[in-house]
């Protein structure tokens, strides 16, 4: 018999207080005749197993996580984790993470590796710095960096003297979106999307798989969206799951998402079902916008897209008709091709005209309210060489372009880059073009990784350092920008395992061995933490008991009746057509660019995500890899029939560089047009360190040999290359 914790309650209860209890309980179970434990606790905590960063509560027993839920006080989670939520046990007490640090004793990037201590890795890292920096000067050094560690790292960079740093999620992710949308409403559309589906009367997913990205609250809200009758219309060349639940599936042409949004900005003018009254008030240049949209008819837009111009007219009036309550989904994988800013300016435009920012069910405005920020030090970083970074790409933002850092590493232009560090990243699956990144892995003199596993990307280090995992550790706190200004903590709810550290203790001791320990004024993070809780006025021990704190009156979801509101452009208005395009030589309104189409017998190749998976960082996950052990690709039934494959039939892909993938099943399926062919993202590892995932499936990113640039933000769109089919696997 198994004492359950509802027998740990009675006997607590009995016993009239805790510390009783303990002893009752342990009384009782050597009584019974079995091991003693000891009484779960609950400790609450932020996930890391995506970016979402929900509110997560441990059940820990005898010094063991045995469960995670969702914390049911904070905004991302709602009392619900997703599957990869709970996996994050899977991750903890993965046998394959990385254990002690390691440093390559073979030929680069050849991964044969002898156990070093920490001490003699951290002091042969900050040996090669040093004589980097005496050669080539700080900036000689970059980072390519995600997640929580990156804090840490840009700053110890920083003080080192480099501004190179770069995060594969904006070129390669949402830069995009974020541009388009600064340029329109003066701000990016948040992290998580400050979206209002729970309100939404109509929601518009374009190329966007909610439900397949499982992210977490926005999945919610679909769901009771969806339950209180929201019409779903869906553009995408595959029957997504989102698209199950849809009134209308758009079975696009890919390529041609702009012709249909512009199709649609021409008829909601031309037959005055904008927003009149919003249009007049917050927006600047609609009389451009409508002058310049007229060739843009439902029939042209017919030809370009395969979408019947009466369905392009109809889904047009279903906007008009709904308006302001219409979330056109703003996405989040938004680097397709080259024109990626101008298509995210189309969508915020058309959110413009239907007067949904800042209304029940668009786009909510961010909170009124700010937390300033409270750095990690208050001493100023030396002087440097300009980033590498904003040159050619006037709006690329703060967050740098890997594929720039990559570039001047392989051509010593504009300067010499010498050492990479590569933080919670696995760049051979989150960037483009793998042999040049190899390549310039061979060039470098130094290349560290921090991670948890021994992902492709980490693998091919000269030293690779291990981090604990989220469970094991404290981070900065996440300020949760979403309907309310909100503050959450991560803390550990275990002791780290094996001989990990977590990100901000690496840095911190790199920074002594570097001469740069005034840049780490505090000796554990936890101190910091509460220096900065004190600073914005936030009871550090409530946050450690309840993981979340609301910043009270800081809500303001929406405009007001005939509200003045400033936007946060240059011109205080919502920008329909942009000066700021025009200053820089670009297209002040979006203009329709035709994209080149795969040549007969060949498929383009489109990617996307499992909701048990982020990408390739959990696919050796013993939890999630039971539920999805690797990717199928997905081939229209006709053209199946035409090559005579079957389902389940393994082929191989070649792409239009004659790279091949590895052996992958075939998913023969009417849910996708016969011009392209599906791949979830993130499998198909090379890292024979990952024992479950290795070489399991088929790696998109390997044939992801082209990409293109758009000019405008320097975003990297990947959606260009083309693949056929080979049996001969
Ligand atoms: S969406 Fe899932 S994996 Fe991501 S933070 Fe939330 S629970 Fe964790």
């Amino acid at each position: 018999m198994d004492l359950s914790r509802r027998d740990f309650l009675k006997i607590a209860a009995t016993a009239g207080g805790a510390a009783v209890a303990t002893n009752s309980v342990v009384k009782t179970v050597l009584a019974l005749g079995k091991r003693p434990v000891s009484l779960p606790q609950y400790i609450p905590t932020t996930c890391e197993m995506c970016f979402w960063r929900c509110g997560a509560i441990a059940k820990v027993v005898d010094g063991k996580v045995v469960k995670l839920d969702g914390n049911p006080i904070h905004p991302n989670s709602r009392g619900k984790l997703c599957a990869r939520g709970h996996g994050g046990i899977g991750l903890l007490y993965d046998q394959d993470r990385l254990k002690t640090p390691l440093i390559n004793t073979g030929a680069k990037a050849e991964g044969k590796f002898k156990k070093v201590s920490w001490d003699e890795a951290l002091g042969y890292i900050a040996d090669k710095m040093q004589k980097i920096k005496e050669k080539y000067g700080p900036e000689s050094i970059a980072l390519l960096t995600h997640g929580s560690i990156s804090t840490y790292f840009i700053h110890l960079l920083q003080a080192f003297g480099s501004p190179n740093f770069a995060f594969p999620s904006f070129a390669l992710c949402r830069g995009a979106r974020d541009t388009a949308f600064e340029i329109t409403f003066g701000e990016a559309v948040g992290n998580p999307e400050r979206i209002d589906i729970q309100n939404s009367k109509v929601i518009v997913l374009i190329g966007s798989h909610l439900g397949e990205n499982a992210h977490n609250s926005q999945c919610q809200e679909f769901a009771e969206a969806v339950g209180k009758g929201a019409t779903v219309i869906v553009l995408d060349p595959r029957f997504s799951t989102a698209a199950g639940k849809a009134k209308y599936w758009l079975p696009i042409k890919p390529a041609t998402d702009l012709a249909i949004l512009l199709a649609w900005i021409n008829i909601i003018i031309n037959e005055g079902l904008y927003d009149k009254d919003y249009v007049a008030r917050y927006t600047l240049g609609f009389n451009e916008l409508a002058q310049a949209v007229k060739e843009y008819t439902p029939q042209w837009a017919e030809k370009e897209t395969d979408i019947p111009a009466t369905l392009i007219i109809e889904t047009a009036r279903v906007l008009g008709k709904n308006k302001p309550n219409v979330l056109i989904h703003p996405g989040r994988h938004t680097a397709w091709y080259s024109d990626n800013v101008q298509r995210q300016r189309a969508i915020a435009i058309l959110v413009a005209l239907l007067g949904a920012y800042g209304r029940p069910g668009g786009i909510y405005l961010s909170p009124k309210k700010k937390l300033e920020p409270v750095f990690l030090s208050e001493k100023d970083y030396p002087e440097h060489k300009p980033e590498l970074n904003k040159g050619n790409y006037p709006f690329a933002g703060d967050e740098g372009l890997t594929h720039v850092i990559v570039k001047a590493t392989l051509t010593e232009q504009p300067y010499p880059i010498k050492a990479w560090f590569i933080t919670g990243t696995n760049i051979m699956k989150a960037m483009p073009n793998q042999k040049d990144t190899i390549k310039a892995l061979e060039k470098l003199d130094l290349v560290v990784a921090v991670d948890i596993m021994p992902y492709d990307g980490v693998m091919l280090a000269d030293v690779v350092l291990p981090e604990c995992t989220y469970l094991e550790r404290h981070d900065d706190f996440f300020v949760v920008k979403e309907r309310a200004l909100g503050v959450s903590l991560r803390q550990p709810v275990v002791q780290p395992m094996y001989e990990t550290k977590p990100g901000w203790w690496i840095a911190k001791e790199l920074g002594k061995r570097l001469g740069l320990e005034d840049y780490f004024p505090w000796n554990t993070l936890e101190e910091f933490l509460k220096t900065k809780a004190q600073i914005w006025g936030v009871d550090y021990s409530e946050l450690v008991k309840k993981g979340y704190i609301e910043i009270p009156e800081s809500s303001k979801p929406y405009l007001l009746p005939d509200e003045n509101y400033k936007f946060k452009t240059p011109s205080g208005k919502i920008e329909l057509y942009s000066q700021e395009l025009k200053r820089h030589g670009f297209d002040p309104i979006p203009k329709y660019t035709k994209h080149e189409q795969p040549p007969e017998g060949w498929f383009r190749l489109i990617y996307g995500r499992a909701p048990v998976h982020t990408f390739s960082r959990t696919i050796n996950n013993p939890s999630l890899w039971e539920l999805m052990e690797e990717n199928v690709a997905w081939i229209n039934t006709k053209v199946a029939k035409k090559i005579g494959l079957n389902h389940g039939e393994y082929i191989v892909l070649v792409n239009q560089d004659g790279i091949k993938s590895n052996k992958v099943k075939a998913k023969v399926t009417e849910r996708i047009r016969p011009d392209c062919i599906y791949l979830v993202h993130g499998f198909g590892s090379t890292s024979r360190f990952l024992r479950r995932a290795y070489l399991r499936g088929a790696d998109d990113q390997q044939l992801i040999t082209r990409y293109a640039v758009d000019p405008i933000a320097g975003t990297v769109g990947m959606r260009v290359n083309f693949v056929k089919i080979t049996k001969e696997v």
